[in-house]
């Protein structure tokens, strides 16, 4: 056989019409969103009331949605716009939205061009003084005489990024004459309400929805709607999509992770050349995925952050309990080592709660001591990924040499 023809019957074996597990891949993709939602009509229901008197002209009240992830929050709130839009649009209504991925912004320049560009306002990506930019946004949405609905997805992304924006988005409203606007923000951290400015805490929560996790009987609708355009009808050993849905049920009821785990459950029994898929397949799925999760957070931290947390893998590695103070000398002889700027150790203590939130180390209180509280700190995930991780910065690689760990 030449090599074109292995390189085709690899690709065949892929494509085959008759694979035994998959019919349609794409239906169990992170970015496929089903045109029907289950078990979120209540969502649908109170989304609507709230927007549709301001369609009919009343003034439009701000929504702020919250719940953990996977939970819909972000395909509810597409699905409902985009409802509302075919809806103004028969009765001749004027109506638009903006909706912004908030991870992905980082200015008020960046937010004011966005949304000309949304109503088709010519301004260049950078350039113009922030004050044209917004004053042409205004202007050019009052001419409009409609109502505009700006989404701010992960809005807490924003508000740390530039809290300013937000703060002028919320007082829009004021300055325009025959327009409206309305904010949808949502977040997945229940508790960034919490540390809101109340300026803008009050304004953009004169309506709150909350999104609760799905039980375990839920996800299963939710994987059934799914399964049966994307697998072969016999592919699922019984108990597969059970599993899934009690796996994503436990992690805080999330449509996201009960669906990658059958995609990749899928996969892996495709790559065994298996004819059906097994639990043993959700459970492997399970470790590709914590796994990658694990690595993407831990590959994408600062490196000041990758320092602290190299100074815990370090003190965890020589001694079995570790304070604040430990992880703060460790990680001042690594930044001499390699000739990092050091922080004080407030801020590293920061860090440390940083790293507590994304679930990578915890802290505990133990003490109020005379420099402030003093906490015990272990490492949650296994200390091989960590190192094998943190070594690709050539720095910190540097540091482990040393130490010798
Ligand atoms: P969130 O924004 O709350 O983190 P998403 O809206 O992104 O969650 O949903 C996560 C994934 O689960 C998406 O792929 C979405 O299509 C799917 N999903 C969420 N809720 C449902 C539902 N009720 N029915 C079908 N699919 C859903
Ligand atoms: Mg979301």
């Amino acid at each position: 056989m030449d090599e074109h023809s292995n390189i085709d019957s690899i690709f065949d074996k892929y494509l085959d019409e008759d694979n035994p597990i998959f019919i349609n891949r794409e239906i169990l993709s992170p970015n496929y969103v089903p045109e029907y939602l289950p078990h979120r009509e209540d969502k649908f229901e109170e989304m609507a009331k709230i927007l549709g008197p301001a369609l009919r002209g009343g003034s439009p009240s701000n929504i702020f949605i919250y719940g953990t992830t996977g939970t819909g929050k972000t395909a509810v709130t597409k699905y409902v716009l985009k409802k509302l839009k075919k809806k103004a649009d028969e009765r001749e209504i004027e109506f638009s939205f903006s909706f912004f991925n908030c991870q992905h912004i980082d200015t008020k320049y960046r937010v004011f061009a966005q949304l000309c560009d949304d109503i088709a306002v010519d301004v260049p990506f950078t350039g113009l003084h922030f004050d044209i930019v917004y004053q042409k946004f205004k202007e050019g949405l009052d001419e409009l005489k409609t109502l505009h609905i700006i989404v701010l997805d992960e809005v807490d992304s924003l508000y740390r990024k530039s809290t300013e924006s937000l703060y002028i988005l919320t007082r829009l409203n004021s300055e325009l004459v025959q327009s409206k606007i309305g904010i949808i923000g949502i977040t997945n951290d229940v508790n960034f309400k919490e540390t809101l400015d109340p300026r803008i805490r009050s304004s953009l929560s004169e309506e709150e929805i909350v999104f609760s996790p799905y039980t375990a009987e839920q996800l299963k609708d939710i994987l059934n709607q799914r399964v049966e355009k994307a697998l072969n009808k016999d592919a699922l050993e019984f108990g597969v999509l059970n599993l899934c849905a009690a796996i994503g049920a436990q992690q805080h009821g999330d449509a996201r992770r009960s669906i990658d785990l059958l995609r990749v459950a899928a996969e892996l029994a495709e790559r065994e050349g298996a004819e059906k898929v097994t639990e043993l397949h959700v459970r492997k799925a399970q470790q590709v995925i914590e796994r990658n999760t694990v690595v993407e957070v831990l590959g994408s931290l600062p490196i000041q952050t990758k320092a602290v947390l190299q100074a815990i893998f370090i003190g965890e590695s020589k001694s079995e309990e570790l304070n604040t103070g430990d992880v703060y000398d460790i990680y001042s002889s690594i930044c001499k080592l390699i000739r990092l700027d050091r922080l004080t150790p407030r801020r590293v203590s920061d860090l440390i709660n940083e790293l507590d939130m994304l679930g990578l180390v915890t802290a505990r209180v133990i003490s109020k001591g005379r420099y402030g509280r003093s906490k015990r700190i272990n490492l949650t995930i296994p200390k091989a990924q960590v190192k094998e991780i943190l070594e690709k910065d050539f720095r910190l690689s540097k540091v482990f040499e040393e130490n010798s760990v």
